[in-house]
């Protein structure tokens, strides 16, 4: 019960702030005229059934583009309609493994069950390629067993690798993105990413520390989906998660970038909470220097980016 006042309520503060709340039923449809944006799963390593592991789907035009196979993105994908044969590209922000996790159920029991015929651009930083070639020597004899016993078809497992650099990536269908090296020490190069269509624009942080290039990259940008740390009042070096604060990005300095970027929506996702805090802290001390709209990001919740943002949360919309 409180978790669906909670829901409410962010459903008010969007309404309140955005205008007026479209209810986006239509998930499963594969041509969006403008951006679409679902967090598929806005968890990190700890492994919750309220946050599944980091995955975001960006569809525009004829466009369904994948950011990070964190775990159960499948099984996320398959709740709003989306099968792995229209997904067009995927896209790496780096190799952690709760990045990356989810990949294997996606390309190989995605492929089974969706009977993809062709191969999955990847695209990722340096490793990348070294990932993807090990996986596929891992997974070779399902591979040789589905295309002979099952009779998948014998291109639809193929995953062809683009280790990237910072700048523009991909150019299909209006479509355009950019990758941004941000920070995330001593994980180097990671990325975020800058997805363009028809004007607008959705910019991810992926996991990085207060970044000024994605600041930079993130200018004029409509929706701001960021990572973000709950940390306690003060941690110090000895403490055992210091690291973890470390390599993220807290409420504050989250805020500061927020004033900075002046994007008409920011979002959190990537959530990581290792002292278990109440979640609703994160708004109150990022609201205590940012002013701008802002949400707590939820698994399946759907953003519409047209001339304004509009939210959709799936849990409430099938009530
Ligand atoms: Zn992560
Ligand atoms: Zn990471």
């Amino acid at each position: 019960m409180i978790r669906l006042s909670l829901t409410s309520i962010i459903s008010l503060i969007v309404l309140f702030s955005f205008g007026q709340v479209k209810t986006d039923k239509d998930s499963s449809s594969i041509n969006a005229p403008f951006i679409k944006v679902t967090l598929l799963g806005t968890g990190t390593p700890q492994p919750i059934m309220e946050r599944f592991g980091p995955s975001i789907l960006v569809q525009a035009g004829s466009e369904n583009l994948l950011f990070d196979a964190g775990r159960g993105c499948l099984q996320r994908l398959r709740q709003i309609n989306i099968s792995y044969d229209k997904i067009t590209a995927l896209f790496l922000t780096h190799l952690h493994s709760d990045h990356i996790v989810g990949l294997p159920d996606l390309w190989l029991t995605g492929w089974l069950v969706s009977g993809r015929t062709i191969p999955l651009n990847v695209y990722g930083p340096m490793g990348t390629n070294n990932m993807v070639e090990n996986l596929q020597k891992a997974y070779v004899y399902d591979i040789h067993i589905r295309i002979e016993d099952d009779h998948a078809p014998a291109d639809g497992y193929k995953l062809l690798v683009q280790e990237i650099q910072e700048g523009e990536i991909y150019n299909k269908n209006g479509v355009r993105v950019i990758a941004i090296e941000v920070d995330h020490f001593p994980v180097k190069p990671a990325f975020g990413y800058r997805i363009e269509y028809k004007g607008h624009s959705v910019v991810l942080s992926g996991d990085t520390r207060f970044s000024k290039n994605l600041i930079k990259y993130a200018a004029g940008t409509d929706l701001l989906i960021h990572e973000v740390v709950i940390s306690p009042d003060s941690v110090i070096q000895s403490d055992p998660n210091y690291h973890i604060v470390a390599h993220h990005t807290t409420p504050e300095q989250a805020a500061r970038v927020f004033n900075e970027v002046k994007p008409k929506l920011a979002a959190y996702s990537h959530i990581a909470n290792p002292y278990r805090r109440n979640e609703q802290v994160l708004l109150k001390l990022t609201k205590e220097s940012y002013s701008g709209p802002l949400i707590l990001g939820e698994d399946l919740m759907s953003f519409s980016i047209r001339d304004t943002v509009s939210v959709s949360n799936w849990k409430t919309d099938r009530k």
